[in-house]
């Protein structure tokens, strides 16, 4: 039996009505953004998390202590080992089901990130975040809502910290304080699902020095609150939807990324969880890109459709038995399987923190992560070879269909006799979809930046290596003492 908290795919499209949103594509104001057919995929995908819930209830749901009935375990917080790994689990089914980014993990990891950091501060500082945390989570899992995390600001000149901006915008900030709350200014890029959500969370996203204690502000707010705008980012080849079921590659599902802007956005004070207290911002920064960095075990249910697409187009091309086509075929599964095998390592390596939340290995979540950087690109090269050229030479659906070329082209592209012409060119279209196209945003150059840069990962890396304690270990073995002469 399903909780009545449990919404369908169809509600939560639903819910996303009737909104006054301000949001912007191609140069035009978005009226009604589910009704709108560039961006209906990637709302798509993030329904998918919804059905999957109701379809397979053990890996999507769980009982939540907090209000003592089922709810989506995109909106649970973790207390033991299982449960952070069956949030890896869950994560590479929608991968498989959606071939995109569903863009529901980060609110996910921003929450559970958020519940340990929350009682830290509320320790030293004696403040109420955690319980206005809390009551807040409760609120999100009664009604199922989809909550975005904001953290990525547009950081303006690198070189330069927050407070050195010459605008102080390039960092979210606190712009005027009052007895009932805080209003913020300035923008988040490129921010997954944001418009498909229901609510958002701005958080830091750095390191913050004493003195920017303007910067150190997290919060909540609708997604259609007063002074926010938001402008949908270009994706590649993202008009195909405009043209054709064939042409889409992916036509039902795609990922989402936006820019944020926050003109003097108000945030009650009940939706305050953290104000000013910029030494927690670092470690609010390490544990969310931690669990987000786990998260990204979702290119692995990507990958998963990857090969049986470079698979199936192999069959297709009739050379499906030849022993360097499986070859690429294991080539493609073993990397695939690394991705996973790294990420759900760090949830299996998870241990409790004070607040009882458990919060992943944060080294494992930094070399799975560091893995997706580069493990995406080799297996496109390898799905790319396994296609062949047509791959890109492929004539358009509108040629295909035409009554005059189109049975020019439905025998000279046919591949094996018991196969249609249009079968090729579906599985080619989606092999292109994923490692060109749409979704190629997702499953590559999100794979290289999102949840932070490689290089971010190699500094976390390098802070966890342990390095001393290795010299020692090899210092023991080869009998050397060191004189401290
Ligand atoms: Fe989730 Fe992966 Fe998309 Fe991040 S990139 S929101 S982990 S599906």
């Amino acid at each position: 039996m399903i909780d009545q908290n449990i919404l369908t795919g169809e509600d939560y499209i639903e819910s996303l009505r009737g909104r006054k949103l301000n949001v912007y594509l191609m140069g035009e104001r978005v009226n009604e953004p589910v009704d709108h057919p560039v961006i209906r995929p990637s709302v798509n995908a993030m329904a998918k998390s919804y059905d999957l819930a109701v379809e397979e209830p053990d890996l999507a749901t769980v009982i939540s202590p907090l209000i003592g009935e089922r709810i989506n375990r995109f909106l649970h917080i973790a207390t033991s080992v299982e449960e952070v790994v069956l949030q890896n689990k869950m994560q590479r089914r929608l991968g498989q089901l959606t071939g995109t980014c569903f863009q529901r993990c980060v609110g996910m990891d921003a929450l559970n990130a958020l519940y340990s950091v929350t009682f830290e501060i509320d320790a030293q500082h004696h403040t109420a975040y955690h319980a206005r945390l809390k009551e807040f989570i409760r609120h999100m899992q009664y009604h199922n809502y989809i909550i975005g995390g904001a953290m990525t600001d547009v950081k303006g000149d690198r070189s330069k910290l927050p407070s050195q901006q010459a605008d102080p915008d390039l960092y979210l900030h606190v712009s005027k304080r009052t007895a009932e709350g805080v209003y913020i200014r300035g923008a988040k890029a490129h921010q997954t699902g944001c418009i498909n959500s229901h609510w958002l969370i701005v958080m830091p996203t750095l390191r913050l020095q004493p003195e920017e204690v303007d910067y150190a502000i997290v919060g909540a707010l609708p997604v259609d609150a007063e002074g926010i705008t938001y402008v949908i980012g270009r994706q590649s080849c993202d008009t195909r939807s405009l043209e054709g079921e064939i042409e889409a590659g992916n036509a039902d599902f795609s990922g989402q990324e936006a820019l944020i802007i926050f003109e003097d956005a108000f945030i009650p004070n009940d939706l305050i969880f953290m104000n000013g207290e910029t030494e927690f911002s670092a470690m609010l920064v390490e544990r969310f890109t931690a669990f987000h960095r786990r998260s990204y075990v979702c290119k692995s249910g990507v990958g998963d459709v990857l090969i049986g697409a470079a698979a199936t187009i192999a069959n297709y091309n009739g050379v499906e038995r030849a022993s360097h086509i499986r070859d690429k075929l294991v080539e493609m599964t073993y990397l695939n399987e690394t991705i996973f095998a790294t990420g759900i390592a760090s949830s299996y390596q998870s241990h409790a923190t004070p607040s009882g939340a458990y919060l992943c290995d944060e080294l494992l979540a930094n070399v799975c992560k560091q893995q997706v950087t580069r493990i995406t690109f080799e297996m496109a090269r390898l799905a790319q070879d396994l296609a062949g050229g047509l791959l890109v030479t492929l004539p358009s659906e509108a040629d295909y269909r035409s009554a005059e070329i189109g049975p020019v082209l439905e025998k000279y592209l046919k591949g094996r006799e018991d196969v249609s012409t249009e079968s090729r060119m579906r599985i080619l279209r989606l092999i292109e979809n994923l490692t060109l196209g749409r979704n190629a945003v997702g499953y590559l150059t999100e794979s290289l930046h999102g949840a932070g840069s490689p290089q971010a990962q190699r500094i976390q890396i390098q802070r966890q290596m342990r390095l001393e304690f290795k010299q020692q270990l090899a210092k023991k073995l080869a009998r050397i003492q060191e004189s401290r002469s």
